[in-house]
């Protein structure tokens, strides 16, 4: 197993990789590990982030431990949409440092540069993740560091503080440069990558967040195809066939695959989620729905069969097109009761 002297979070942009690769520059071994999740995280593309930047990554799965933070109400609150960027942070940092003993690594490093976001890179933030997380002398921000007090890194000269950068505010022309003179060629593109700073993308997650219990696997389902509510009743129908195949993977026991029976249409899956009850009406319901958004059911004018498989038994029920499923709220209602969301002590 190799050992390197730090473990870097490396999510994919510009400032993780100037991080990652100031602190190689000194001669420093440096592990990049990208987190995932089903709101973040770029797998499939940590092979060519490998090949052009010339850094050593480990992808780590959070997904489980994310969702636990924000079904339970992040403490640092929620940015503009539904991301808990603070608690995120500290989240990461957590997991990276109880890695360290892991890979022999003796400290952690950050992108983060002062000033560059209201909410999570202002000074007294960066001080709070870096204590809430439990890394005050273990986290190195290369990036800014020359604006931040020295580290135990840098005191004890394992890390050259004058060969870090002293970056400051939003602008990116400093990033720009530096990775320029360090031959970085592949830029890439600023933002995006977090779904939870999206509002199409809140509006998928924000009725699940209404209920205990959740997995990971929820929200990767909610990400996928139509996403449709009827009370607490959850059913997603596939748009095209990538979506269909995509639910297919996705399906777990219990959920409930809805298809048309000798008709062209959508894939369904119905997932049972607490204190939601799959009676006969309601099941009757989904597959009306789900006909409904078949174009050739909604024109055959005469009742249609939709097969039902719970992966145990199969049956088909008979309904006539009708959607009785409703698409979540929009972001405006979303953002009316975040707060009083926040200030809910656990879900319903
Ligand atoms: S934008 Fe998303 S991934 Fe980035 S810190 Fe915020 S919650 Fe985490």
């Amino acid at each position: 197993m190799p050992t390197y002297h730090a473990l870097s979070l490396f999510s994919g942009g510009l400032d993780s990789i100037l991080a990652t690769r100031m602190v190689m520059a000194q001669g420093l071994s440096v592990l990049g590990l990208h987190f995932v999740s089903p709101f973040f995280g770029k797998p499939q593309a940590v092979a060519a982030w490998e090949r052009d930047y010339g850094v050593t990554l480990e992808v780590m799965d959070i997904g489980q431990a994310f969702v636990d933070m924000l079904s339970a109400r992040p403490a640092h609150g929620l940015g503009k949409t539904l991301n808990p960027c603070v608690d995120c942070k500290i989240l990461m940092l957590r997991h990276a440092r109880a890695l360290l003993s892991h890979y022999g690594a003796q400290f952690l490093i950050s992108g983060e540069v002062l000033g560059q976001r209201p909410m999570s890179q202002r000074e007294d933030t960066l001080n709070a993740i870096r204590n809430d997380a439990g890394v005050r002398d273990l986290l190195l921000r290369p990036l800014c560091a020359k604006h931040l007090p020295p580290t135990p890194m840098e005191e004890s000269g394992l890390v050259d503080r004058e060969r870090l950068g002293a970056m400051h505010g939003r602008g990116r022309k400093p990033q720009l440069e530096l990775a320029r003179v360090m031959g970085i060629s592949r830029i890439p593109a600023q933002g995006g990558g977090c779904r939870l700073t999206e509002k199409e993308s809140a509006r998928r997650y924000w009725p699940l967040l209404q209920f205990s219990a959740l997995r990971a696997e929820d929200f990767h389902l909610a990400n996928v195809g139509r996403q449709l509510w009827h009370g607490r009743h959850w059913l997603v129908l596939a748009r095209n066939e990538r979506d269909g195949q995509v639910l297919r993977s996705l399906r777990r026991p219990g959920d409930l695959m809805l298809q048309l029976d000798q008709l062209p249409g959508p894939t369904g899956i119905a997932r049972p989620l607490p204190g939601a009850v799959w009676d006969v009406a309601t099941v009757q319901q989904a597959a009306a729905t789900l006909a409904h958004f078949a174009p050739k059911a909604r024109t055959a004018d005469a009742p249609v069969r939709v097969r039902i498989d719970d992966g145990g038994n199969r049956s088909t029920v008979e309904v006539l097109p009708a959607c009785c499923f409703a698409e979540p709220p929009s972001w405006e209602c979303i953002r009316e009761a975040k707060a009083q969301w926040m200030q809910e002590s656990s879900p319903k």
